[in-house]
């Protein structure tokens, strides 16, 4: 399924692009210490290869919860002190690279900033690797310079995510184009994962969207996933709680089965999950 020219890139010890398949999962923000270790140890125990959690937000309102910044990172290195998993979050500004750095193991660019070319480059200079999101309306050639702009500089550990693009449909929050990921899988050098949650913006949708990428070649998804999704303070709607994650996971398994790929699980996820599909 996999692209020749792939190569794999790691998030700590997960690998990308290569043979398994690894889902990042966790809440859209961290909003309390508590809220993120429930997160980190659902996340755990549903199979989840590394949890993600924004510190900044890039929100369309300012009067929205912008995130707790650097004030959260105490929480978020407590809890993986605990439950060791590798932790992906949105990085906004280049400045931030300094205080972010002690705990990320991945720095996210969100879909507002792909075109942010000072940025790129800033994350570029760093050794860690980079989720590059897809701009709600860049073509997928914009896409591909934006993550040479973060390769020129020295960083090649690049993970295109799609999140969906703005289309003229406003049923749903974005339209996701798994025709960009089946093109990338052919055309570019760099894994490519899927984010259905942004790309749907309703839990319902979470599912069948997460499905349809692997089917389509993805190495990978992005999922948005909250101990209590109704009370999150950011993507509500579009949040799983973790018995639907875990139930996803389960057959996401049982796909990437039939197509030869096997599911990246972290010790200890899926299996107790499994239990309770099957009765
Ligand atoms: C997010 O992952 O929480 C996020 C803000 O994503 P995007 O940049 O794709 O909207
Ligand atoms: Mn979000």
């Amino acid at each position: 399924m996999n692209s020749p020219k792939c190569l794999g890139v790691r998030i700590g010890s997960v690998e990308f692009g290569t043979s398994t398949f690894p889902v990042i999962a966790g809440p859209c923000s961290v909003e309390s210490e508590e809220q993120f270790a429930t997160s980190l140890s659902l996340a755990h125990a549903a199979g989840a290869a590394c949890i993600r959690g924004g510190l900044k937000k890039m929100r369309t309102k300012p009067d929205s919860f912008q995130g707790l910044g650097r004030d959260g990172v105490p929480f978020v290195l407590k809890a993986l002190k605990n439950n060791p998993l590798p932790f992906v979050s949105e990085i906004t500004d280049p400045r931030d690279l300094e205080w972010m750095d002690e705990v990320v193991d991945a720095y996210q660019i969100g879909t507002r900033n792909m075109y942010n070319y000072d940025l790129l480059k800033e994350v570029g200079r760093c050794k860690k690797p980079v989720i590059l999101k897809r701009a709600f309306s860049a073509y997928i050639d914009e896409w591909i310079h934006a993550a040479e702009y973060i390769a020129r500089t020295g960083n090649t550990q690049i993970i295109l995510c799609e999140r969906g693009i703005r289309s003229f449909e406003p049923r749903l929050r974005n339209t996701l184009d798994l025709g960009a990921v089946a093109y990338l899988k052919a055309n570019a050098d760099f894994p490519v994962i899927v984010d259905p949650s942004h790309a749907t913006g309703d839990r319902d949708f979470v599912e069948p969207m997460a499905l349809a990428a692997a089917a389509a070649g993805a190495d990978g998804l992005l999922i948005e996933a909250h101990p209590n999704p109704r009370l999150a303070y950011s993507d509500s709607q579009q949040a799983l709680d973790f018995e639907s994650l875990g139930r996803l996971m389960i057959r996401l398994e049982k796909l990437l089965n039939s197509q030869g790929r096997e599911l990246y699980r972290n010790k200890g996820g899926v299996i107790s999950f499994r239990k309770e599909l099957h009765t």
